[in-house]
């Protein structure tokens, strides 16, 4: 097997869309299947005019000139553990961002990381609730060129983990992922439906030791963004 390609297997993906993407909110909805104008990436959304997919690279911020409403981050993740925990999930704590528990990483890039155990080369899963939320603190160093020049670009971030582990036996898998995402977007957050997408995406490590299908939320210019984090108080 020659090297993996992020596109070519998105292209692979995307050509069995009904296996990997379409899921059963899509179609209780009525979501339709778009082709990006630019990227030419696989979307879906319930506006039909739409051309674009949503992604910040092509489509302009509209925060700067539509102010959102300011909440906190204390206040946001509350928002977000209420409606989770409502939901049959564990609110759990961060880990620290020195990731003493993987010996082959100095710090915690993703909230993923908190679970993942690693022994003669395999990794295996540890975690004491499913599913379950965490509030993980993630440093990126990797985006430290970027930063100050993009205007998007942190050393760190608060990943709002939400995370169900070994489907079928429990947990759960696409289907209630994205009816969470989408019940937490437009009921909680009161995002407009039409101004959401989901594009069709891979997500994989580095190395491509683990790989799959991915949806990607994105919401949209036609829409003001509602909501602007307050980090420091
Ligand atoms: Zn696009």
């Amino acid at each position: 097997m020659g090297k993996l390609d992020k596109n070519e297997l998105r292209r692979d993906f995307s050509s069995k869309y009904k296996n990997y993407y379409q899921t059963e909110l899509f179609s209780k909805e009525g979501f339709i299947r778009k082709q990006c104008k630019e990227c030419k990436k696989n979307f879906w959304t319930l506006d039909s005019n739409r051309e674009l997919c949503g992604d910040s690279e092509h489509e302009p911020y509209t925060f700067i000139k539509d102010v959102p409403k300011d909440i906190s981050y204390v206040e946001f993740w509350n928002k977000f553990a209420d409606f989770f925990k409502k939901n049959g999930h564990a609110v759990i704590d961060r880990y620290p961002v020195v990731s003493r528990w993987r010996q082959d990483l100095y710090f915690t890039i993703a909230s993923i990381q908190d679970f993942q155990r690693i022994e003669n080369g395999m990794m295996s899963f540890e975690y004491g609730a499913n599913p379950l939320i965490v509030p993980q603190m993630c440093m990126r160093f990797n985006d430290v060129p970027n930063v100050g020049i993009t205007g998007r670009h942190l050393t760190s971030f608060m990943m709002t983990g939400q995370h169900a582990f070994n489907y079928p036996k429990e947990g759960y898998w696409r289907d209630r992922t994205i009816e969470l995402n989408y019940k937490f977007m437009t009921q909680v957050l009161g995002v407009k439906r039409e101004s959401l997408t989901y594009i069709e995406d891979v997500w994989a490590m580095g190395d491509f030791s683990e790989f799959g299908p991915c949806l990607e939320p994105s919401v949209t210019p036609n829409s003001k963004l509602l909501w602007r984090i307050r980090i420091v108080k």
